[in-house]
């Protein structure tokens, strides 16, 4: 039997016995654990299912971080964990740039080993030719810490990239060798990355991220670097400022000498006004794009959907520092119809219902019911025990017995000058609305995030926004009428109770967009690394509140705009368009 099939055959198995897989996870969890500092206090030494459900608090990151740092800090694992915690797990989340350490060993790598293994081969199944392709796949690393207990921390992903786990991969389908992952400095490594991509541009069959957002920073760099990179090309000689010196030796390796035809080619399609299809042109064979284009990620499917002249977009995992979560099992279908199937053997989920109304108890993963939204519990091998992951998903299906999520929302992310809340699904809504509009003018949406200013009576909001032109080089024109037109389409968008205090009672103030300089996201990405988040699992937080952030953003103003009606209240979410909608309002 090939890997492939054996993987997909795990899937079926797996999805199966959801419930059986569950219920044994939990009881070895809690068999390994129970003795633990940490759940001896709820559980005095017993491992049964009911106890833990009846007497184990629900806890966010603030309870179990004095544990945590005590691990870190030099006491023995049992604090938490009954097996070693080996490794520290740096994540920034979505929570605006807050760093959490999270306690794990080798056996999260080898669960993102496996869940990988199942993205392709469930890719594979739908797609032909990949395994005798490359894929382009932008990923780094950072510099590891060392904890005063001896234990190294560093993102989740840099952990999984210098473990054996991806050292020992079985198949070498990247286009970058491994001294450019392993580069620790950002910019030479995204140098790195794109020279061995286009060096080996006819075999690419897939170009990849863990996040969306990288994606569309690779393109935004090449377009900056592609006169470089020709030339790197033509002279066969790395860039001297590529100073790490393993990767400079095996890219210039790559590149294997002189080759005038090859960067010709290249440049005649960088040259071009329009970077329309780009990734197609410089890559004909590529078949499809592959990263996480879910939750606020989806700002950048119609970017992507630009440059890459409508390849499918394929958004294959939902996982986090904390645990791994699911796979999506239809790659194919649209980026607003992904869902992920949760695989019973990453960790042991549990489920709080969200909904309004909904006063049902915590229930297992097979017991979830379609249609229903949840904020998922993780208990998992490495020391966390019924931890509020913050991320809202709604149940659209199930594949056997175990259930198929949508993400929704994170759950803390709100936008609020009065008593109404907007969350981070609302704002992401009503910004691919408002884009639509300025696409129409020849420019696009780069990059938001957005901030409830209460400094101004009533208060408002403010969302900044990064904009470029739709043409390489192409100067952002900005038009008055049509940037007062997306702040009334944004406001439109929002929930009945947002339109009545902006409308009725005059609570909130007119909503306002900043434009900020180009490269300001890149600006506000590089302030958050300088702070220890990993630019391969960077999200760009889509509300801030810190005043170093804000700062960071307003020395980049360049135009401000507030919509100039309050909007109408009669207004309801359908599939006509926004001018039409906004015109017979
Ligand atoms: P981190 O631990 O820094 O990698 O961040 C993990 C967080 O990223 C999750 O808790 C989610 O909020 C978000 N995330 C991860 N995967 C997805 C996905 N497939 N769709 C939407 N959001 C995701």
């Amino acid at each position: 039997m090939t890997t492939l099939n054996s993987k997909l055959m795990d899937l079926e198995e797996l999805t199966l016995n959801a419930k059986q897989i569950q219920d044994d996870m939990l009881e070895e969890i809690l068999r390994v654990n129970a003795n633990t500092e940490y759940l001896r206090r709820f559980l005095h030494g017993s491992s049964d299912k009911k106890l833990f459900q009846k007497n184990v608090p629900l806890v966010s990151y603030e309870d179990v971080k004095p544990y945590i740092e005590r691990v870190a800090n030099g006491e023995p694992s049992h604090v938490i964990s009954g097996e070693p915690i080996t490794y520290f797990s740096l994540s920034s989340g979505t929570s605006g740039g807050k760093l959490k350490f999270f306690p794990t060993n080798n056996k999260y790598f080898e669960n993102l080993a496996f869940i990988q293994a199942l993205c392709s081969a469930i890719i594979s199944k739908y797609i032909d030719g990949i395994k005798e392709g490359k894929v382009i796949k932008f990923m780094n690393t950072r510099p590891l810490s060392t904890t005063p207990s001896g234990l190294h921390a560093a993102p989740a992903f840099t952990g999984f990239l210098r473990s054996d786990c991806f050292k020992n991969r079985p198949s070498k389908c990247y286009t970058s060798p491994d001294e450019v992952i392993l580069c620790f400095e950002d910019k030479q490594s995204m140098f790195c990355h794109l020279l061995c991509g286009l060096v080996q541009r006819a075999t690419v069959v897939s170009m990849s991220a863990i996040f969306a957002f990288t994606l569309v920073q690779a393109i935004r760099f090449l377009e900056t670097h592609w006169k470089e990179l020709c030339a790197n090309i033509r002279s066969g000689h790395v860039s001297d400022w590529i100073t790490d010196l393993s990767c400079r030796e095996s890219v210039s390796a790559i590149l294997g000498g002189t080759n005038l035809e090859l960067a010709d080619v290249i440049e005649k399609e960088c040259i071009h006004k329009s970077w329309e299809g780009i990734i197609t042109r410089l890559w004909p064979n590529i078949k499809f794009i592959e990263s996480i284009s879910t939750g606020q990620m989806s700002q950048y499917v119609p970017i992507l959907e630009f440059y890459s002249n409508k390849l499918p977009l394929i958004s294959p995992l939902y996982g986090a520092s904390e645990a791994l979560f699911g796979v999506n099992v239809d790659p194919l279908c649209n980026p607003q119809d992904v869902s992920y199937t949760f695989i019973p053997t990453m960790s042991y989920f549990e489920f709080v219902p969200v909904d309004e109304g909904n006063n049902d108890e915590i229930v297992d993963l097979v017991d979830v019911k379609r249609g229903c939204s949840y904020e998922i519990l993780v208990t998992n091998r490495f020391g966390l025990y019924r931890y509020r992951m913050g991320d809202i998903l709604e149940v659209t299906g199930f594949y056997n017995s175990a259930p198929k999520f949508r993400f929704v929302r994170r759950k803390n992310v709100v936008l609020s000058v009065h008593v109404e809340a907007t969350t981070e699904e609302d704002l992401v809504k009503a910004l691919s609305r408002a884009s639509h509009v300025i696409e129409s003018s020849g420019l696009m949406l780069m990059g938001f995030t957005c901030y409830s200013d209460v400094s101004t009576v009533p208060g408002h909001y403010v969302i900044y926004w990064e904009l470029k032109s739709r043409k390489t080089n192409g100067i952002v024109q900005l038009d008055n009428k049509v940037m007062v037109e997306c702040c009334c389409v944004v406001e439109e968008s929002f929930d009945i109770i947002y339109r009545r205090l902006r409308n009725r009672y005059d609570s909130i103030g007119a909503l306002e967009i900043r434009v900020v300089d180009q490269g300001t996201f890149d600006s506000l990405m590089e302030y958050f690394i300088s702070k220890g988040a990993s630019s391969s699992q960077y999200k760009t937080p889509l509300c801030v509140n810190s005043p170093e952030v804000l700062s960071i953003l307003e020395e980049k103003v360049v135009a401000r705009f507030f919509s100039d009606k309050p909007p109408p209240l009669g207004y309801k979410h359908g599939n006509i368009g926004i001018t039409m909608m906004h015109k017979n309002n």
